[in-house]
């Protein structure tokens, strides 16, 4: 195969970066995966850690509220046993104490009978707070299991993509030397997907830095490769 020559050098870069830019681009996504991946988790462990404090506050309720039913049925349990001694006592004086004695129990009796039910309305508020986080955090779980599916079948599709173009771009430039090829991918790797570009005007098209005669008329003569001075990419003219 007789030796390229510059213009069909440069033609031949060019297609090359077509598919080196759709390759820079699949390589883009490819590497956003694993942050999309870890946002899903984090937003199912925010989920999951609200409903675990929702349930540390009902457990706590529905602790306080057994704490206060107990002291309830102390009381009663006194109350009912001062009731049963009131027709055994022998004096006024007795006969009354017991009495204070019973009503400042009723008294206590009360205050804990409230106690426990606005305890109970409370814990309804959090139970119900609970079946909501429950049903989210259900609801959340399936979306990140699906998202996540989606994002594995993705990721395995750009990655076939990525073989395929691969493989074009090392069969298109198979026949450009060498040292072309090697100063091609040098660029290209550092310029992100842009490392052949046009001459605008008098300009490098990609930097707009102003490009001197005697580099305007080498790249007219098309006998090496010339590169802009300031961005280092390769120049050509259409
Ligand atoms: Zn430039």
């Amino acid at each position: 195969m007789p030796a390229m020559g510059i213009q069909e050098i440069l033609e031949v870069l060019k297609r090359a970066q077509e598919i080196d830019r759709e390759i820079h681009q699949i390589c883009e996504k490819i590497s956003e995966v694993p942050e999309t991946l870890h946002h899903l988790t984090e937003a199912f462990e925010s989920e999951r850690a609200r409903l675990a404090q929702l349930e540390a506050k009902l457990k706590e309720a529905q602790l306080k509220q057994k704490q206060r039913e107990g002291e309830l049925s102390e009381k009663e349990a006194l109350i009912r046993k001062y009731d049963s001694q009131l027709s055994q006592v022998k004096t006024n004086k007795e006969y009354s104490a017991i009495q204070q004695e019973m009503a400042s129990l009723k008294a206590d009796s009360s205050i804990l009978e409230d106690q426990i039910l606005s305890l109970l309305e409370g814990m309804d508020l959090v139970q119900e707070e609970v079946s909501q986080e429950r049903e989210r955090l259900a609801q959340v779980e399936k979306e990140s299991l699906e998202k996540k599916k989606q994002l594995t079948e993705q990721g395995e599709t750009l990655k076939a993509s990525l073989a395929t173009l691969n493989a074009k771009r090392a069969e298109i430039v198979s026949g450009v030397s060498p040292e072309a090829r090697e100063l091609y991918d040098k660029i290209i790797e550092k310029k992100e997907g842009l490392a052949i570009v046009p001459v605008e005007g008098e300009a490098c098209g990609a930097c707009r830095m102003e490009i001197r005669p005697q580099l305007l008329n080498e790249i007219k003569l098309k006998e090496a490769l010339v590169v802009c001075e300031n961005c280092s990419r390769i120049l050509y003219l259409d």
